[in-house]
């Protein structure tokens, strides 16, 4: 069903997906998390085709702070998390296309294999919440706490273990940053906690590539305010990436990147993903229904 209004929707969309791939006065910027091949390799071969560049957070950084021209079509890949997903099925088609992307480990999620809302979702029905959505609201020490007490997670590793993580480094397609030891919302944590969890992460990607990752920062779930902006800039970090849809543009605060988020959907629907178009008509709708509804 999603395909078919993906691909009604794209004959609609054409024109303007067309206009947006022409554009090279700002970064083209996407990220993933759990990828499928084919659908990954189908978006980055259309990427090729249409003569895009791939750059790294150091590149993006010179051009943003207008060190270096942006003087052709660029795009900044990079994946959250540290999916098993990244060395299966990323790293494949990053070493057939030659290109670079960035990968965002949450390192504790290394250690378990698992990340902590995958644990919160197989307890779904657990008496200590009501949804799951509320794990991402509460102070972090609280959110911790409950998880801690939740039945052990069951089932197959889902993230990557240290020797794909060290072959990943090892392929030189990949550059890695720090997305926090558990996954934390940078906004629901003290500016302590926040800097322990960065430290954390930073120190386990030492001991397992031997980079410490702290270039470029990007805040689990998006989630940031002035406390945590300020704790990224104190650590050193260059860039801090959000989940905020659109482009980047020269003079952007580096601590505040837009990325539009593709997904394991057909090649129609990840294009106008890709280019900001996707969610914001589907929330256009949502509100149209709303009014609605509110009549
Ligand atoms: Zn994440």
């Amino acid at each position: 069903m999603r395909k078919i209004i993906a691909k009604i929707l794209y004959f609609f969309f054409y024109k303007k997906i067309e206009k947006c791939s022409l554009r090279h006065d700002a970064i083209l910027s996407i990220y993933g998390h759990d990828q499928q091949r084919e659908p990954f390799e189908k978006l980055m071969a259309w990427l090729v085709n249409h003569d895009y560049t791939f750059i790294t957070p150091e590149k993006v950084y010179s051009i943003i702070s207008g060190k270096e021209p942006l003087d052709k079509k660029y795009v900044w890949l990079s994946f959250d998390d540290g999916w098993k997903s990244g060395y299966d099925n990323v790293l494949p088609v990053l070493e057939k296309f030659h290109i670079p992307a960035t990968f965002f480990i949450a390192s504790k999620g290394i250690e378990d294999g698992y990340y902590w809302y995958s644990k919160a979702f197989q307890n779904r029905e657990s008496d200590l919440y009501d949804k799951i959505d509320v794990l991402w609201k509460i102070p972090n020490a609280e959110r911790a706490k409950i998880i801690d007490q939740l039945p052990a997670y069951k089932g197959p590793r889902i993230t990557m273990n240290e020797e794909e993580l060290q072959k990943l480094n090892m392929s030189g397609f990949a550059n890695f940053g720090n997305h926090t030891h558990d996954h934390v919302m940078s906004d629901k944590c003290s500016k302590q906690e926040l800097s322990d969890e960065i430290d954390k992460c930073s120190l386990k990607m030492k001991n397992i590539i031997g980079d410490d990752c702290t270039f470029v920062y990007s805040y689990p779930n998006g989630n940031l305010d002035q406390n945590s902006v300020e704790v990224i800039k104190e650590k050193g970090f260059k860039l801090a990436a959000t989940v905020k849809i659109g482009w980047i543009k020269q003079g952007d605060n580096p601590y505040d990147l837009h990325r539009n988020e593709f997904n394991n959907g057909c090649l129609e629907e990840n294009l106008m993903q890709i280019y900001g178009l996707w969610t914001p008509f589907f929330n256009r709708i949502k509100r149209l229904f709303r009014m609605k509804n509110h009549k």
